[in-house]
């Protein structure tokens, strides 16, 4: 195998330092090409040292002058960038051929889909952009020839149980998924650190409680959107675009254990799953170099270690955020792009103790109400939907206060 070029966007956070791991352990195949980073100038500082990038970004101007100071010092020639425009550059240059997508939230929109436009294995863990464009998302990657790799594991697991070449065939026939014999696909979560938690302990809950998920270990925001399960019905939305089906065709299935990554239920009676640990270096390793497998530091199950898989339904009235996404995914248009817009403003909000975790579903609701939805899908409209609802998403705030 050829070494391939990689830009890692994002590679200061949690998705970013797994695929690291990995490129780290396969030198003769992977050469990192860039790094991007929003402003952690000392852990971009030491990827430089171990990964020895052609080019780095930092999004913040001063964390790239002290990166650029610190480098002059000691460390390796490496060109930095800065502002938000460069990591479009670094994600359209010819000079890498995959692009891995692990900023976190709409941030992550313009670079991830510069990436698909320059035809590139894209591996995509920052679903927001999904949430927000996926059609446009799959549009443009079939008109550029890219490789659009689900990451998130859940979507990974799906891509894993469906036949080779799915792609072609749903997205050319209305029957969609029907047609490969599926009858449903079945979307895994752990139900997250609240999932036994009343609702009055809930309205209680500090950031860090919400943090703490039994089994993954992510960036903050989506451990939030695992507490809230706002997670799984952005994951409901980014199924619907990346496997071109419908909500309906879409179980969530709370799993605590999460050992199945998600599964696909097809007309003979076949459920086909795919198990592992809870470790995003299994999905990454195989969005890197399907159809091929590498080693990802992962081991194998034990299955004989394992006391318990249990699985039941969700619970929408202590998790109103998932029937909140639900009716969004629904409704379809610039409904998705409001109320992702509308978590990241509550979710924020919370996690710097300026509304309680209870609030956020409240505040996306109000924000919905207060928008109305567009069925225009281009690129212009849907960030003036994000723009006016991160707007209204602050008064909603203001006013619980
Ligand atoms: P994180 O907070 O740990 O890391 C985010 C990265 O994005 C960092 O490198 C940060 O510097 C960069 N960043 C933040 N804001 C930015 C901005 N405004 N402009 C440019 N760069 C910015 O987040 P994470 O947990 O690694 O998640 C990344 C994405 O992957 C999210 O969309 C998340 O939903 C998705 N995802 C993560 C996991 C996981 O296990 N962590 C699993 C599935 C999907
Ligand atoms: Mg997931």
């Amino acid at each position: 195998m050829s070494t391939q070029s990689v830009t890692l966007l994002g590679s200061t956070g949690s998705i970013g330092r797994s695929a690291l791991d990995i490129l780290g352990r396969h030198p003769d195949q992977f050469q990192v090409e860039a790094l991007t980073a929003c402003d952690n100038w000392e852990l971009l500082w030491q990827q430089c040292q171990l990964y020895c990038p052609r080019q780095v970004v930092l999004v913040d101007t001063q964390a790239a002058d002290k990166l650029q100071q610190k480098l002059r010092q000691s460390g390796p020639e490496v060109e930095v960038l800065a502002g938000m425009q460069a990591l479009n550059q670094v994600a359209a240059s010819p000079r890498s051929t995959i692009v891995i997508a692990g900023i976190v939230g709409a941030a992550g929109l313009a670079s991830a889909l510069a990436a698909v436009r320059h035809g590139k294995r894209v591996l995509i863990a920052n679903k927001e952009p999904l949430v927000m464009a996926g059609r446009l998302f799959m549009t443009e990657a079939r008109l550029h020839g890219a490789l659009l790799m689900p990451v998130d594991s859940e979507h990974n697991a799906i891509f894993q149980c469906l036949p080779d070449g799915y792609w072609d065939i749903v997205s050319e026939r209305e029957a969609g998924i029907k047609e490969l014999g599926v009858t449903k696909i079945l979307l895994t979560g752990s139900g997250g650190p609240f999932l036994a938690w009343s609702y009055e302990d809930m309205a209680r809950a500090t950031p860090d409680a919400a943090c703490k998920h039994p089994n993954w270990s992510m960036g903050r925001k989506i451990s939030v959107d695992s507490a809230t399960l706002m997670n799984k019905g952005l994951e409901v939305i980014e199924a619907c675009h990346l496997f071109h089906c419908q909500p309906v065709n879409i179980e969530v299935v709370i799993h605590p254990q999460s050992i199945i990554h998600s599964m696909v239920a097809y007309v003979d009676g076949s459920m086909l799953a795919q198990m592992g640990r809870p470790d995003m270096r299994t999905p990454l390793a195989n969005a890197l170099t399907w159809p091929q497998r590498i080693d990802s530091g992962v081991t194998t199950l034990d299955l004989l270690q394992l006391t318990e898989l249990s699985f039941s339904s969700p619970d929408e009235r202590r998790f109103p955020c998932l029937r909140l996404a639900r009716s969004a995914a629904e409704r379809g248009g610039t409904a998705p792009v409001l109320l992702n817009a509308a978590n990241e403003v509550a979710v924020h909000a919370f996690l710097e103790k300026g509304c309680r975790f209870t609030d956020i579903p409240k505040i996306i609701e109000q924000t919905m109400e207060r928008i109305s939805v567009q069925d225009d899908t281009e690129l212009s409209c849907i960030l003036e939907a994000d723009h006016q609802a991160r707007v209204e998403a602050h008064k909603a705030l203001a006013e619980l206060l």
